[in-house]
């Protein structure tokens, strides 16, 4: 089961996000590591930071995705900018490998604003040569992005290529946000095991460590990011269904970052995402209905069989970023993994008949592709 939660306001504290997250039902969520536009850092009490440690582990929270500032460009003309980018970052990812080890940490690649892709990517791997030889126990992830303006990473080649040109590769990892996918040409609504498959392809689905979940205010391909309510844009329901009960995203935090006016619309929509993790079909309206309580509706499989570890950032990111400290109880011992070998990757095999399947035609219940994923086959290990 995926772990689900929104993007909350850090400004009233660590402790208070977890309450709010716990209040609407979330078992992750989302926040900016500093004033988004700005810069600012607030210092963390290491008070308020225990707190909310406490709340992570008794809630059996998923890893959290600590989101760095839009304003953030390493891949800018300028070098001042750039040089802004590369210490905020490393910044960001000291204060999170001191306070909240075992988390994520995402940003948006940059603009290379008339460089050139390629000038761009040179300059995001330059800032990440600098910055990951000192990351410690956080995941850094690249956001997908639409391509607006002279976004990179708008496409599955150019993540690909920044992943294998940095010098630690297995520090890294990919947030795809389903409006910025559909935007830049991804078709997640008709053919979404096709895109998981193209992901795998190019990437590999195990540097797939988040989403972000928002419908879109403009149609398929535009290279536009405009959020829209869930099940409000021209994703539907229908795709977000698929996508939290997709086999192969099972165990990724998922974060709403859609234009709700306040928790409890976000509280709706985990409310409605959970009803079909739970077997329930998509409501005829746009937008969720209120939800009747914040109750998290958890399986019964708590096997709570997990040691207390910090991810070997070279293991497979989905069971790699789920050890987070978050939910763990101490002093238990953690099954054996399984080992993927290399070369095993098949995942040009994926259906191609399911490729082909027509939306709203019913998903078929396989289990994740042989060679996609290392995984456990059962007891998804963070519950
Ligand atoms: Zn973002
Ligand atoms: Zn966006």
């Amino acid at each position: 089961m995926p772990f689900l939660g929104c993007h909350l306001s850090v400004s009233g504290g660590f402790e208070k996000m977890g309450r709010d997250a716990l209040s609407i039902g979330a078992d992750t969520f989302q926040y900016f590591t500093r004033n988004p536009r700005g810069g600012a850092v607030k210092e963390a009490e290491p008070a308020d930071i225990a707190a909310l440690r406490v709340i992570l582990a008794e809630g059996r929270f998923g890893p959290l995705v600590a989101h760095g500032p839009y304003t953030l460009n390493p891949c800018s003309a300028d070098a001042k900018t750039r040089d802004f980018a590369l210490m905020a970052m490393t910044d960001d990812l000291k204060r999170l490998d001191e306070n909240l080890p075992g988390n994520l940490y995402n940003f948006h690649p940059g603009s290379h604003v008339g460089q050139g892709v390629e000038k761009g990517i040179e300059l995001i791997v330059a800032a990440l040569n600098e910055i990951l030889p000192g990351v410690r126990h956080t995941r850094v992830l690249l956001e997908a992005m639409s391509g607006k303006g002279s976004e990179v990473g708008c496409t599955f080649e150019q993540l690909a290529e920044i992943i294998s040109r940095v010098s630690c590769p297995e520090k890294m990892g990919v947030c795809l946000d389903t409006c910025h996918v559909y935007s830049a040409g991804y078709d997640i609504v008709g053919d979404l095991d096709g895109v998981l498959e193209q992901f795998d392809r190019v990437i590999g689905l195990k540097r797939l460590c988040a989403l972000h979940l928002n419908d879109s205010m403009t149609p398929f391909g535009s290279h536009k990011d405009r959020h829209e309510k869930l099940g409000c844009g021209s994703l539907g329901w229908e795709a977000f269904r698929r996508i939290v009960t997709h086999p192969a995203l099972k165990d990724l935090p998922m974060c709403l970052e859609t234009p709700q006016e306040s928790l409890s619309g976000w509280g709706a929509e985990i409310a409605q995402l959970r009803s079909f993790l739970a077997g329930g079909g998509v409501p005829d309206e746009c937008g969720a209905a209120p939800a009747k309580t914040a109750a998290r509706t958890k399986g019964p499989d708590a096997p709570a069989a997990e040691a207390q570890k910090r991810p070997a950032p070279e293991e497979n990111c989905q069971h790699g970023v789920a050890e987070a400290e978050n939910g763990r109880p101490a002093g238990q011992k953690k099954p054996a993994r399984a080992r993927k070998k290399p070369g095993t990757a098949a995942a040009g095999k994926t259906s191609r008949k399911a490729a082909r399947r027509p939306a709203g035609a019913e998903k078929p219940s396989a289990p994740a592709k042989a060679g996609t994923r290392t995984r456990k086959k059962s007891g998804d290990g963070n519950r």
